[in-house]
């Protein structure tokens, strides 16, 4: 933990400087020519943080079913969903962010962190899902000297999810068969910030996005925020456990989400070759907005699912609404 969660190392510092005198001297003059620009233009300071940083980023998409059944007929060939993971690698070491929720799956994860030829120090876990914690023991078996971390909430949140009788009564029924035999939680990060080669990865509390207490990764020299599921890309938010105050509070996760001025946003649920634009922030931000009016102007179950459907046609796994439809209804008996 301690290695994870302290500030850089004077070896590892020495290390940066060592790798070039230009990279030494744009490293020592950045600090007085970033917080300028970065108050002039965004574009400005992403550009030369891009520069400064060792680092690079790169995305493994796995798709799967979707966790709701008895989704009402129309949209089977959208019924699906992707969890997307990030590698976040220098020269030597890497950190990922999030696993997979299939034993099948975190195989696969294992073998392409494996074919990366990085050293994991870290796997850093957003939030408190399933979906994307369970193939952690896998990859620590792997990889015995990486720490998985995470928020103090997130640990509390996993270990309930992986009491043998949640994992009996929710996780199992719905993917009997295909969960990893052995899962394991997080340990709790200390403080908000640990590093990879000297770069700063820094934890985002974001409050309620699709669970409570979600959080982002952002790295700040690449531009490159993690959103955990706090945007989603194409998909049918996972509303079932938002009431409107969570909601409210979503919406208030993705302005701290924005506020850092990403050049990249990666998304947890999204299309198989996603973009990772910034733009879906704002299409998160507009679905809630959407949702809620619909909230307002429904009064069944159904009826609320076709109105964010109408809207809505074309994002995959419309079992997250149906979910949220009886969440939001749920007075009204379904068939
Ligand atoms: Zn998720």
């Amino acid at each position: 933990m301690s290695t994870n969660s302290s500030p850089p190392t004077r070896r590892s510092v020495l290390k940066i400087a060592a790798a070039g005198g230009a990279l030494g001297l744009i490293t020592s003059a950045s600090s007085s020519i970033v917080n300028p620009a970065r108050a002039a233009g965004v574009a400005d300071h992403i550009a030369k943080g891009k520069r400064m940083s060792g680092l690079e980023w790169k995305l493994l998409t796995k798709k799967r079913m979707s966790a709701t059944q008895g989704v009402p007929p129309g949209k089977e060939d959208l019924a699906w969903v992707t969890n997307t993971v990030t590698l976040i690698h220098g020269q030597r070491d890497a950190v990922l962010v999030d696993t997979f929720l299939s034993e099948q799956h975190s195989k696969e994860l294992l073998d392409w962190v494996v074919a990366s030829g990085k050293n994991l120090t870290t796997i850093y876990v957003t939030h408190g899902h399933g979906d994307h914690f369970f193939g952690l023991k896998l990859l620590l078996d792997k990889f015995p000297n990486a720490k998985a971390i995470a928020t103090a909430s997130v640990v509390a949140a996993i270990q309930d999810q992986i009491k043998p009788e949640y994992i009996r009564s929710f996780w199992e029924p719905r993917f009997p068969g295909q969960l990893p035999s052995q899962l394991t939680a997080p340990e709790v990060i200390k403080g908000d910030t640990f590093y990879l080669e000297g770069e700063e990865l820094k934890v985002v509390e974001l409050g309620h996005t699709d669970t409570s207490h979600s959080t982002a990764l952002y790295v700040p020299s690449i531009g490159l925020a993690i959103s955990g599921d706090g945007v989603y890309n194409n998909t049918h938010l996972y509303l079932a456990e938002c009431d409107q105050a969570a909601r409210d509070e979503w919406l208030r996760a993705l302005d701290k989400i924005e506020a850092l001025h990403p050049q990249t946003v990666v998304a947890g649920h999204g299309v198989l070759d996603p973009d990772s634009s910034p733009r879906h922030i704002e299409e998160t931000r507009r679905y809630l907005r959407d949702f809620d009016a619909c909230v307002g102007r429904t009064s069944t179950a159904i009826a609320l699912y076709k109105a964010m459907l109408s809207l809505h046609p074309n994002r995959v796994n419309p079992g997250s609404l149906w979910a949220a439809a009886k969440a939001a209804k749920p007075s009204q008996k379904q068939p």
